[in-house]
Parts: structure tokens; sequence; C-alpha cells
């Protein structure tokens, strides 16, 4: 047994310490970006914030709805292969959706029927388990990229720079970092595994960026302002699960209770989820995951109208013109409170 005493930190351990500019409004910020990737060769040009690949979040709609901000969508992988198909050769943006998949043979097989009737109209890859760390989920990551060279490929989730490293040599290009923070996950309560997610960002964006790789922070942001931190400690894509959730455009059963409309939102791994796609939960497994009902949202357009005017009003107060220059001026400080919350 070891323990380490270096503090590490949640989103809600600091906030991002202002600094002299000279932007005057926070118009003049862009907080689209360009990247080049490690593997593949494509270009890349949009707002890096994605939607998470759960079947309530990772929808057509919502992929539809978020491509006109240029955002993108990680596609849940429960649709049939016709429908992909159809999608990714109709889809203008390919920045704009990921399809995802899983480590097992029939995410393969599906994956491979896709590419082949689409005539390899997917360029992003989202290779997600939830945990990253076993030497299958890399022997996958190698195969996918030894077959098709040019794909984007986010795989993950780990929350380490050494099993970043080991991602991104395999033939990763986007890193997925987060193991417990998740709105609806339980994973720390039935497992006591995790890592504080600002830290597990910082660390991770050090290992990636050091090779040419990029990192994709999963999970915990719960206003604009944790979007804003995460870009800040070095992530450069950022993904949502429950700040997207409960709009029209997301998936889940429509409840109403006491003349109040609701949205069911659900882990991955939750009971509802594995009753859903796997005939329930396998007997030597736990749920690791929970249910929860939203109030109903309505569209998403004001929410991402939020979070861009958010990340943007960050930019300003710390002078970056660019959201690429959020990190390098990004100082944040410890703090012992958020915000004032005296009117609730
Ligand atoms: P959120 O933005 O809601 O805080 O986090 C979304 C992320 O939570 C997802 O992208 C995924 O990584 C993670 N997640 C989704 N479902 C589950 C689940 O059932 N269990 C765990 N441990 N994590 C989940």
């Amino acid at each position: 047994m070891h323990i380490e005493n270096t503090l590490r930190l949640d989103f809600k351990d600091v906030l991002i310490r202002p600094k002299r500019s000279t932007l005057t409004s926070r118009s003049e910020v862009d907080i689209t970006r360009e990247f080049k990737f490690l593997h593949s060769p494509v270009r890349y040009h949009g707002i890096p914030i994605v939607a998470a690949n759960m079947d309530t979040t990772g929808t057509l709609e919502m992929a539809r709805a978020l491509a006109a901000y240029g955002l993108s969508t990680a596609l849940h992988k429960h649709y049939d292969a016709d429908t992909y198909v159809d999608f990714f050769r109709n889809l203008k943006e390919k920045h704009t959706a990921f399809y995802s998949l899983g480590i097992g043979e029939h995410d393969w097989q599906k994956f491979r029927d896709v590419m082949t009737r689409s005539e390899n109209a997917v360029e992003y890859v989202c290779i997600d388990v939830a945990n990253g760390y076993t030497e299958a989920f890399v022997a996958f990551v190698k195969k996918v990229r030894e077959a098709y060279p040019n794909v984007v490929i986010m795989a993950g989730n780990v929350v380490t720079g050494d099993m970043t490293e080991e991602l991104l040599l395999a033939g990763a290009d986007i890193v997925k970092v987060g193991i417990g923070p998740g709105s609806v996950c339980t994973t720390r309560k039935m497992t006591g595994v995790g890592y504080p997610q600002l830290s597990a960002v910082i660390e991770c964006a050090d290992a990636a960026h050091g090779l040419g790789g990029r990192i994709c922070a999963d999970g915990g942001c719960t206003v604009p302002g944790d979007i804003a931190k995460a870009f800040g400690g070095g992530a450069d894509w950022v993904m949502l699960g429950g700040m997207l959730a409960g709009h029209d455009e997301a998936g889940g059963e429509t409840v109403e209770e006491n003349g109040k409309v609701f949205k069911r939102f659900y882990g991955m791994s939750s009971k509802n989820a594995m009753d859903k796609y796997a005939g329930g939960v396998a007997a030597y497994r736990a749920a690791e995951g929970k249910a929860v009902l939203i109030p109903a949202r309505g569209p998403v357009d004001a929410t991402v109208q939020g979070i861009l005017g958010g990340v943007r009003s960050a930019c300003t107060y710390v002078g970056a013109r660019r959201l690429k220059e959020l990190t390098m001026r990004t100082t944040f400080v410890r703090v012992g409170m958020q915000t004032n919350d005296v009117f609730g």
C-alpha cells in the first residue's frame, strides 16, 4: 500500500484569477480551435465541446442541434448500422459527430460494416470503455488505428499521464480523461476508485501535449465555469453529459409527475441502461451509474448559448483573445468557497 500526499483538485476547489487585458469585448474572443492530430491527417476546426456518447445525450437530434454552433456530438452506440450509414453519409461537417464504439467483437464488426457501406464517411471515432487501463483496450485502439489510419481516434477513459501516453502511442489522437466525476456516475461509491477531475485534466494534458496528442476532459462539468476551468487546465476538448441532458434533443423517456414534466437521465452503466441493452445487470457486476429525473429544459439552444457565452467571458477575464491562449493565461487560485448561495 502507498499513500500519495500531493493534493489533487476538482473544479470546485479553484477559481480562475482575472488578469489585466487589452480586450474590450467578449465578442472579440474566438473560441474555435484548429487542431492537427498525432496520427490522423484530418484537420479540425470547430468549438471543441462534445456531447457525451450516452444514449440520453448522444442522439442524432443533439448532433444536428449542436452542429449549428460548431460543437460536436459523440453519438451513442445503440443505433442500428443503417442509421449510422445514412447519417454519416449525409453529414457535411465531419467533425460534428463521432461514431462511438466499445471494444467487443460486435462493436468492431458493426463499425467495419458502417465504414464499408458509408464509403468511410466516418472521420471521428470515440472508443469508449469505463476502464481504459486494460491491455485489451490498448490492443483494440491499435487494431482500429491499423485498419483506419485516417480516422481521428478519441479513446478513454483514463486519469493518469502514463496511460495517456500509452494510448497515444497505441494510436489514439485524443485521450478521454475522467474516472468517476460524472453526474450520474457511482463508480467512486461502488469501487472507491477515481481521481479529482481538474488534476486529472492537468496531468493528462501535460503528458499528451508532450507527445503532440490531445485530451478531452470527460465528466464533472456542472456549469459553464467548469468548462472554462477544464480548458484553462489544458483540456483540448470538453465532453458534457448532465449539462445537456433533459433538453428536447436528448433521449430518455418523458415523465409527468404532479403536473410537472421531467426527462429521465441515467448513466450508461446504470441498471436502467443495462436492463435496456444487456438484458439486466450481469450476476458478476454491480451498476456503476444512477438514474435521475430532470425537469424538462426545452430546446438546447439557450443552454449552448449560455455555455459559449461563459467560456468567451472567461477568456475575456484573463485576456485570452483565442481559446488556445486560455491555458497559458490561466492561474488557478485554491478556494474554500465557490459562490454566494444565500438566495439558493
Ligand atoms: P457529466 O457531464 O454528466 O458529469 O459526465 C458525463 C460522463 O459520465 C460520460 O461522458 C461518461 O464518461 C460518464 N458516465 C456516463 N454514464 C456513466 C455510468 O453509468 N457510470 C460511470 N461511472 N460513468 C458514466
